[in-house]
């Protein structure tokens, strides 16, 4: 097999975040190669499906709050650097049933941060939003600077700015095997083996398989997105509607405005069965909404049972959702970006700056919320609390 020359950095999987680590490292001036097994872009993985929140007041922990305002910066500047529109600010609603908490965690990040909010009662928001009929009692929070990050134009940019700084993208290029010597890190692929100096591994949901040795307690998720018909469209457009999230019995459903694709966006970040990416079942079935149709007969009147499109995607879950971004144990040439837990492409350049500090700099320190330390074996938390 032959062997090409060496790089400084070489990225395993080049999907959301091996397109951010790619970038950073462009930043850097530094030659990296990035692999990856389809084309850039694909609908296999974690990023398929046109748009993903983007959100700051961010009730999972304010911790993630700086990490977000970060990448915000970095949308902005490839924005300036492409002119292309990466992300669309409409703005973004946090609803929440009786006994049900994502609007008050919301919240209490929004004022730990200082992030502007407005805490709307349910007849307030009903008035601003037509197409929106929450229930008495619900909880309502409004953030302006929520909006959706466009995810063909993040990662297309993202790779075009790494690849005029220098940087080789090789599609179509599955990793078969890989490993470090005592300098070095190999990486064989059916056309050849690479080495580098260092690695960053951003597999996606084929992590479990690429860093088996490491025994991170992932599991993939099998997810279903769904366009649904809406009776006005005029009123589901992204200056007169935004995007939500809702926490309620019937699931953590959230949805978009109407953007490309002429039907309303929903799905549900909550439930899905454990899969295997080499084997999921790719299609979706009648009645796999039927948790989104329930969440839209209470508070999305207009939206329709009649599906205009539908897709598979994978979630890589870490037992608490929160990500792994950490120098892989025992080798600091090699950082680790992966169990992204259904919520990490809005994070996605920040995340792929921190993986690139974590191989080119030794003093640079990982967050500890993300380190791979905290799972003791078992797949249980170490930290003490939240
Ligand atoms: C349905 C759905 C909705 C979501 N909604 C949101 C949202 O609203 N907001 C938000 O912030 N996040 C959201 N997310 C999460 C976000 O999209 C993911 O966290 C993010 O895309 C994960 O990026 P990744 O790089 O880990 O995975 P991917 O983007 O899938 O990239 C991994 C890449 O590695 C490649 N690869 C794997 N193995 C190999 C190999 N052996 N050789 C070469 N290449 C390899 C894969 O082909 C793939 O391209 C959502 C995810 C899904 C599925």
């Amino acid at each position: 097999m032959t062997e090409t020359t060496t790089h400084d950095v070489i990225v395993i999987g080049g999907g959301t975040m091996g397109t951010a680590a790619a970038w950073a490292l462009a930043r850097r001036d530094l030659r990296a190669l990035v692999l990856e097994q389809f084309s850039l872009l694909h609908e296999m993985g974690s990023h398929g499906g046109e748009t993903r929140i983007t959100r700051q007041a961010y009730a999972e922990s304010p911790e993630y709050v700086p990490i977000v305002q970060r990448a915000d910066r970095l949308w902005q500047e490839l924005e300036a650097e492409s002119g292309e529109q990466i992300v669309v600010r409409c703005g973004g609603l946090e609803l929440a049933a009786p006994g049900f908490s994502h609007a008050r965690a919301a919240r209490l990040s929004a004022d730990e941060h200082g992030i502007p909010y407005e805490w709307l009662a349910p007849a307030e928001v009903n008035e601003r939003w037509p197409a929106i009929r929450v229930p008495e009692g619900w909880d309502a929070l409004y953030s302006p600077i929520s909006g959706f990050v466009q995810t063909v134009p993040a990662i297309r940019n993202m790779a075009r700015a790494a690849e005029r700084r220098g940087v080789t993208i090789l599609e179509n290029s599955p990793v078969l095997d890989w490993g470090a010597d005592s300098d070095s890190v190999w990486v064989e692929t059916p056309s050849g083996r690479h080495r580098g100096d260092a690695a960053i591994v951003t597999a996606g949901a084929w992590a479990p398989r690429l860093l088996a040795n490491v025994g991170l307690p992932l599991h993939v998720r099998r997810k279903t997105l769904w366009w649904q018909q809406v009776d006005d469209p005029e009123r589901y457009r992204p200056d007169r509607f935004p995007v939500f999230i809702t926490d309620s019995p019937a699931g953590e459903i959230y949805g978009f405005p109407l953007h490309g694709t002429p039907g309303l966006k929903m799905a549900n970040h909550a439930g899905g069965i454990e899969v295997d990416p080499q084997t999921v079942d790719r299609e979706t079935h009648a009645g796999e909404n039927r948790d989104c149709l329930e969440l839209a007969a209470q508070v999305l009147p207009g939206v329709r049972a009649e599906v205009v499109q539908s897709k598979v995607c994978l979630y890589t879950m870490t037992p608490d959702t929160d990500f792994i971004a950490d120098r892989y144990p025992e080798n600091p040439r090699i950082a680790i970006g992966t169990g992204f837990s259904g919520h990490g492409f809005k994070f996605a350049p920040a995340i792929g700056e921190l993986l690139a500090e974590l191989v080119v700099d030794p003093a640079a320190r990982p967050i500890p919320r993300f380190s791979v330390s905290r799972f003791n074996g078992s797949g249980n938390r170490e930290r003490a609390a939240d």
